[in-house]
């Protein structure tokens, strides 16, 4: 991804129009959701994500995701783990049950890769410009299809769009009931740029590493439990369907075969407009991710606030003690 890193979808083909035999449960699948970006080709909305996920764990939540339906994983070469996802690909093409044409692989540049676009093919030397500019060249030399930005903000974003001869097709960004990231959307949806919402389910394994402990969990929430109570869903499948019917790719993470199943069957579900109203309007926000480690005094981004272009909730604030808590 570009600036806080640069995201390289490789799409191959849209997804066939009908469904499909789950292997699994050798019940039909429904037929996925789909988004015709802006330079005319088709994502596959709902995803799988690989962050976090490694060795066995990882090649098992691969395969049961593509044979389960998923037709988009999420990757990028700062997981280190997508030599485990291209070889489970290899294996599952191989067995002829799922064709390579009809995945949608997304990868991204990190920060710190910004100079060696070819190689890292999915910090801070070359400027935001320089690095979408090798970007475009991928699409050029026909090593990509599609390119797109992530973790970027309205600012960045429209300044990008001053000088991009190739439109992002998408941004990637953090987004879920506790973090809707409404001005980000809102400008990226207006410009055509496809929203995919990270961490859709509030990245509670990424809780540690970051030092969260203590911080509300959106699966959790009050207002999500008693929904998935009206509805006899579970949690995560309310928040995977909220995100989902605003329109956005979707792409939660997990390693549990029975929770990927479960995850995917928002495909063929619809939210009630008054629970949806409802997770629209949680008042507690904030971001999970916030990459307050990526900042300080010799980085780009000295502050928090400069690092998000100020697009960041006062709970991020008041916990980084900016603001009076
Ligand atoms: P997430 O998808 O919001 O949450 C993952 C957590 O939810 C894991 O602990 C997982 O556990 C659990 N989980 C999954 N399904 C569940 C279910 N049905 N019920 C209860 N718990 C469930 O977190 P994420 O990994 O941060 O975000 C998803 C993906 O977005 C990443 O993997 C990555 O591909 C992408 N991402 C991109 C960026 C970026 O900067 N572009 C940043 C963050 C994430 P189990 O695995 O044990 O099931």
């Amino acid at each position: 991804m570009l600036a806080r890193s640069v995201l390289l979808p490789t799409c191959l083909k849209a997804l066939p129009a009908r469904g499909f035999a789950c292997k699994v449960c050798a019940a039909a699948a429904p037929p996925q959701p789909k988004q015709r970006l802006n330079n005319g080709l088709e994502m596959p909305l709902f995803g799988l994500g690989t962050w976090k996920s490694k060795g066995g764990a990882l090649e098992t939540s691969v395969r049961t995701a593509l044979e389960s339906g998923y037709r988009h994983i999420d990757c990028a070469s700062a997981y280190s783990n997508q030599d485990t996802v291209g070889k489970t690909f290899q294996e599952v093409f191989a067995e002829g049950t799922v064709a390579r044409d009809d995945i949608w692989v997304t990868s991204k540049l990190f920060n710190k890769d910004h100079a060696r676009v070819r190689e890292a093919w999915p910090v801070l030397k070359p400027s935001i410009k320089e690095t979408w500019q090798d970007m475009e060249k991928l699409v050029d030399d026909g090593l990509v299809k599609s390119i797109g930005i992530s973790n970027f903000s309205v600012k960045k974003t429209q300044h990008l769009l001053g000088y991009a001869r190739i439109k992002p097709v998408a941004n990637q960004v953090e987004l879920h009931p506790y973090f809707r990231n409404c001005a980000t959307a809102d400008f990226c949806q207006a410009e055509n740029i496809l929203i995919t919402a990270y961490s859709p389910l509030g990245s509670n394994d990424s809780e540690q590493m970051f030092g969260r402990e203590g911080i509300p969990k959106v699966l959790d929430d009050e207002t999500v439990l008693s929904i998935a109570q009206d509805l006899g869903w579970t949690p995560a499948q309310v928040l995977c369907r909220w995100s989902l019917q605003h329109g956005y790719s979707t792409i939660p993470k997990s390693v549990s075969p029975q929770r990927i199943r479960e995850n995917l069957e928002v495909v063929g579900m619809e939210l009630p407009a008054k629970h949806f109203d409802q997770l629209n309007n949680l008042e507690f926000q904030i971001r999970m991710l916030d990459g307050n480690f990526t900042t300080g005094p010799n980085t780009p981004y000295p502050t928090i606030n400069e690092l998000w272009d100020g697009e960041v909730p006062e709970e991020n604030l008041k916990r980084r003690g900016l603001v009076a808590a």
